[in-house]
């Protein structure tokens, strides 16, 4: 255990009776727990949606009469002592998986270092996909009382929010965060003072200080910056994630990597086990090469060791996405470090060295490739793409060769599943149902679930996505500095008894947004069908820095505003996790058209699937497993192309036809005596039943600690071990 642990900030005056609400707004347990979101919604329903589900905020807030309300309401408080019954049970139970399937692992920790970390849309520490996937990791590593820490940054800035003007361009708005309105902790020292850590950087140390987040059973470490003790250039380098400055960019990667492995160990952790979710933090494999070179180990040795007991993920094949840096920034950078590894530059280069068309590289993941044991892709078909993306590091192996195993992305079952469908789960899968989320034949008994009742959920999951929609609009509005066409073009003719198609990602071109607009007149003719309408909901951010991306929201943007389009296109401004619930939970189909093969796995089909919501995608990352032929729709064949655009053409009349002659007409197929559409009805319990257990995260964490996390705790048991520090 670590001697130093941030204490629960007693900000808050609660009447004594419900006084551990402070404590559970400080764990972001109730975040996969919707039953105890209503401890807080309860005492105050509107307060609670315009503080945007923050309960710490909330709490800061509400008033005391509210207050003093509750604890006069003998249902509330029975409510408040069973919530609180559960969370005492899950915080000390000694009966996980982990335990039970794994003792050997409850004496060794797994670190886990990742770039972002999305939780909860209130903590906004995260950009996208990536970061999504480092939170719902977590949150199942504390699920599974797997021995885990996880280390990310504070981002006082967080990623942007999106405004988008009338003719379609994306603006950045930026908001610095108060910490005392987030539920993240200060980490002291014996002091008192915030616990330091440092870093080299070039002239200079850049100190970081820790925040604690409480994800479960799970700690969650955030570097942060801006302290005073730095420069006001080096303060600013937590503040935001993904900058496209390439001195910043490498600080911070020095900070997560080097800084994280100190942070660690100043806080008095030894892990058995490192986890690179990605490139980001490649430099802790520097950090920990010097530590047990520091204890005596040659070069080589230490290297050994090293990559012993290291994992890492690769999650993207396009090659903008994986972070390399000019040799020149190394030599600026890093040109401390090679005495101390007992390296000369070229053998430091050698690390990580790439060669790309321009020149030589050093880069992030094949520094994390060539010193971790466990390496894998987020899918099979990634798996195949990065084998041969990779296979130069393996000059003597045939491409599928190449040491790198793929494991399927998952999602966190508790955090995306609407709590209607969870009540109608619990109703049918049996009480524990969600103990065994990755049990293929818990999910058999969705076929038990009475048509209308199922049907019934999902209309409902329709209303509030339009309800809040339009909600959302009116206050926008009300604000001012609108045109009445972007009130169109933000959904308040939104119909919710009209077939419903969400699209929310990324964009980035080879995620093609523009690919259902590509023949506009079909489309409108589609959508405008007397009869059997449609609508399409578009919302996503481009990265502020990227025209190509802002100009694909304009084109779509534009579509939108068309009058032609009679307000059934819509986007939606500022995709975040909230946004995302909603959409994933509340439209009928997910659409997602990614050009071959560059989607890696892509996590929120996933997550529609988990709330009955059919997908119709193209044959690339997790629904190529996925797909079975009756849980949704392919758009075009299972095979590559050559030319971008024979694919594109390919892909577009695919996506129309199927679109047309397949989905519309099942959707409004004459209902039956009941009213019901019983065949979309089918397929809906067919979507739920096949990738609810399959593209859990409760699966896809056990296969980490299976094929990656095991086989990397064997080696190093006798060796010297650089120590924490305390
Ligand atoms: C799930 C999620 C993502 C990842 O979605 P993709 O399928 O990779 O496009 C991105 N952003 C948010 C807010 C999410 O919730």
């Amino acid at each position: 255990m670590a001697p130093f642990r941030a204490e629960i900030p007693n900000h808050f005056s609660l009447p004594r009776r419900i006084n551990r609400l402070g404590e559970l707004a400080y764990n972001l347990w109730w975040t996969w727990t919707p039953e105890a979101q209503r401890l807080f919604s309860r005492i105050d329903p509107q307060l609670w949606e315009t503080i945007y589900h923050n309960p710490v905020r909330f709490l800061r807030q509400v008033e005391r009469p509210k207050l003093n309300a509750v604890t006069n309401n003998r249902y509330y408080l029975d409510f408040y002592d069973r919530m609180f019954r559960s969370f005492d049970q899950y915080m000390q139970a000694e009966n996980t998986w982990s335990q039970k399937a794994h003792p050997q692992l409850q004496d060794n920790l797994i670190a886990y270092f990742s770039m972002e970390f999305g939780l909860h849309e209130t903590l906004p520490i995260y950009a996208g996909g990536l970061g999504v996937l480092s939170g719902d990791h977590t949150k199942e590593a504390s699920d599974l009382g797997l021995p885990f820490v996880s280390i990310g940054f504070f981002y006082t800035e967080g990623y942007f929010t999106q405004r988008i003007t009338e003719d379609g361009w994306q603006e950045a708005q930026y908001n610095v965060h108060q910490f005392e309105e987030l539920p993240v902790m200060p980490i002291l020292d014996a002091n008192g003072g915030p616990l330091v850590i440092s870093v080299d950087l070039p002239g200079r140390m850049v100190f970081a200080r820790l925040w604690e987040v409480h994800v479960g059973r799970v700690p969650l470490y955030l570097l942060d910056a801006n302290v005073d003790k730095n420069a006001p250039a080096d303060r600013a380098l937590t503040a935001r994630l993904y900058t496209s400055d390439l001195d910043m960019r490498v600080s911070q990667e020095i900070l997560l990597g080097i800084g994280g492995v100190r942070a660690l160990r100043a806080l008095g952790y030894n892990p058995a086990i490192w986890h690179m979710n990605e490139g980001h933090a490649a430099y802790l494999v520097l950090e920990r090469i010097r530590e047990f070179i520091e204890v005596g180990h040659p070069f080589e040795e230490a290297a050994n060791l090293v990559r012993a007991s290291n994992v890492f993920t690769t999650h993207t094949p396009v090659p903008a996405g994986n972070d390399e840096f000019p040799l020149w920034l190394v030599d600026k950078y890093l040109s401390q470090v090679w005495p101390q590894l007992g390296l000369d530059r070229d053998q430091f280069i050698n690390l990580a060295r790439h060669t790309v068309s321009w020149g030589e590289t050093f880069s992030m993941p094949a520094l994390a490739l060539q010193h971790s044991e466990g390496r894998n892709a987020v899918s099979e078909l990634h798996g195949r793409v990065a084998r041969k993306m990779w296979n130069y590091l393996w000059p003597d192996r045939p491409e599928n060769e190449v040491p790198i195993i793929h494991i399927t992305n998952g999602v966190h079952t508790g955090t995306w599943l609407a709590r209607r469908l969870r009540a109608l789960y619990d109703r049918y899968l049996g009480t524990d149902w969600l103990e065994n989320v990755d049990d293929l034949d818990v999910w058999e008994l969705v076929n038990n679930i009475p048509d209308e009742q199922l049907w019934s959920v999902r209309q409902h999951l329709k209303r509030k996505l339009v309800a809040y929609i339009r909600e959302r609009t009116r206050q926008r509005w009300l604000r001012g500095g609108w045109q009445p066409v972007q009130v169109v073009a933000s959904g308040v003719m939104l119909d919710p008894y009209t077939l419903t198609i969400g699209f929310a990602r990324r964009f980035a071109p080879y995620k093609r947004a523009n690919l259902v607009l590509r023949d506009l007149d079909r489309l409108l003719k589609i959508i405008n069908h007397p009869a059997m309408p449609v609508q399409i909901i578009f919302a996503g951010k481009s990265h502020p820095d990227h025209e190509g991306g802002k100009m694909l929201i304009q084109e779509v943007y534009r579509a939108v505003k068309r009058s032609e389009s009679g307000g059934r296109l819509v986007f939606l401004e500022d995709y975040d996790m909230n946004l995302a619930r909603y959409l994933i939970q509340g439209v009928d189909v997910w659409m997602n058209t990614p050009r071959r093969p560059n989607e890696a796995s892509g996590t929120s089909g996933e997550k529609a699937a988990l709330n009955g919501v059919l997908n119709f995608s193209v044959l690339d990352g997790w629904w190529r497993e996925g797909y079975n032929g009756q849980n949704g729709w392919a758009i075009g064949k299972d095979i590559d192309y050559d030319n971008p655009d024979q694919q594109d053409e390919a892909d577009a009349r695919s996506l129309y036809d199927i679109l047309e002659n397949e989905i519309v007409p099942l959707y409004y197929q004459l209902r039956s005596s009941d009213g019901l559409p019983g065949e979309w009805i089918a397929r809906v319990k067919e979507s739920i039943r096949t990738n609810g257990p399959q593209f859990s995260m409760r699966r896809m964490v056990k296969e980490y600690v299976d094929r990656l996390y095991l086989p990397a705790l064997q080696p190093v048991k006798q060796e010297k071990q650089p120590d924490a520090a305390v």
